[in-house]
């Protein structure tokens, strides 16, 4: 069983039961190489092509991803603030970017590795609470429910992580308290 806390940590329990599939489910990313091969920019124009091209970020906001958190995964920038790392790490766990899971992590609760579950697919969040994490912050929290698909199964979790500034950049330390379904 995985025991990360961000994310992975409730996809073992049973959250509101199955629920058919829905469209939308269809609309997320399913790139087999996401952050390494993310740099040539032009591939996300190919929508329409072999694969599905969704209409904005795996982390909900409207810019396409190479453009959103793309930026964040390939190191061309750092999330300003906490909300934006919440949503970049979310949508690296929706694409399957390990890598910077980990170096946005803070290193005193780091874990060795992430533990990606294939089967495991994030397809949408809801942020529903911010605190502080601004950019004139140098911590903040984030509530939020995060949508997956597991073996055609929806499920949800929610967490209410804590992130802070360290060296300038967000990171994330972990969750507050028990995360509630
Ligand atoms: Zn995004």
């Amino acid at each position: 069983m995985i025991k990360t806390p961000l994310l992975t940590t409730l996809v073992v329990n049973t959250p509101s039961g199955p629920v058919p599939g829905r469209p939308t489910i269809r609309d997320v990313p399913s790139e087999d190489s996401p952050s390494q091969d993310a740099p040539h920019s032009e591939a996300g124009r190919m929508g329409g092509m072999s694969r599905r091209e969704p209409a904005g970020c795996p982390c909900g906001l409207p810019a396409p991803y190479r453009d959103c958190c793309g930026r964040f995964h390939r190191g061309e920038g750092a999330a300003p603030t906490a909300e934006l790392l919440m949503r970049s790490r979310f949508a690296a766990f929706s694409v399957g970017d390990e890598a910077y899971l980990l170096r946005t992590w803070h290193p005193a609760t780091r874990p060795a590795s992430v533990g990606l579950d294939r089967k495991v697919r994030w397809v949408r969040l809801e942020v529903l609470e911010t605190a502080r994490g601004t950019v004139l912050h140098t911590d903040g929290t984030v509530r939020f429910r995060a949508h997956y698909v597991e073996r055609g199964r929806e499920g949800t979790m929610e967490e209410h992580s804590r992130f802070v500034r360290l060296d300038g950049r967000w990171v994330y330390e972990g969750a507050l308290g028990p995360a509630a379904l």
